[in-house]
């Protein structure tokens, strides 16, 4: 039984699997999960059964709202959310890209409106996601996931 990491091993909490690799940092960071008192196990770079390498969290004693868990989705799509109360996943769910993401990210195009006028940065996911890509609501321009999660607000 030294497969790391079962999910059964929490009581009450949330287990994030099949983050994509190195994104499990940005979730922490920006939902601030240091700050919260429960047990929180971070494993980073784990062979993933479905292919590669991943991260996971497992967080004992906390469940995500909603709008939490829109904002894990856009560094996490496609990581499986993994709800559980004694012992027992009560809930499974994949996570997918929000069609629109509203101030999480600062648009790269230093000459955008959004950087420019106390408005909220607003990307849509309908467009060029397939590509990897996000728009921008201002400009209309699309970038790189990567690039934008290098400008969080
Ligand atoms: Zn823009």
């Amino acid at each position: 039984m030294s497969k790391t990491l079962s999910v059964s091993a929490i009581e009450n909490g949330c287990v994030i699997d099949h983050i994509p690799a190195g994104h499990a940092g940005h979730i922490i960071n920006f939902l601030k999960l240091t700050e919260q008192d429960g047990q929180m196990t971070i494993g980073l770079n784990l062979t993933s059964k479905r292919g590669g390498v991943k991260d996971i969290l497992k967080l004992e004693g906390r469940h995500f709202t909603e709008v939490e868990l829109e904002k894990i989705a856009i560094f996490a799509t496609g990581a499986t959310v993994n709800e559980i109360e004694n012992f027992e996943v009560i809930k499974k769910f994949k996570l997918t890209m929000p069609e629109q993401i509203i101030g999480v990210m600062r648009c790269p195009n230093g000459t955008c409106i959004s950087n420019k006028e106390p408005v909220k940065s607003h990307f849509t996911s309908t467009t060029d996601y397939h590509h990897g890509k996000l728009k921008c609501h201002y400009c209309e321009a699309s970038y790189a996931t990567k690039t934008l999660y290098q400008q969080l607000a």
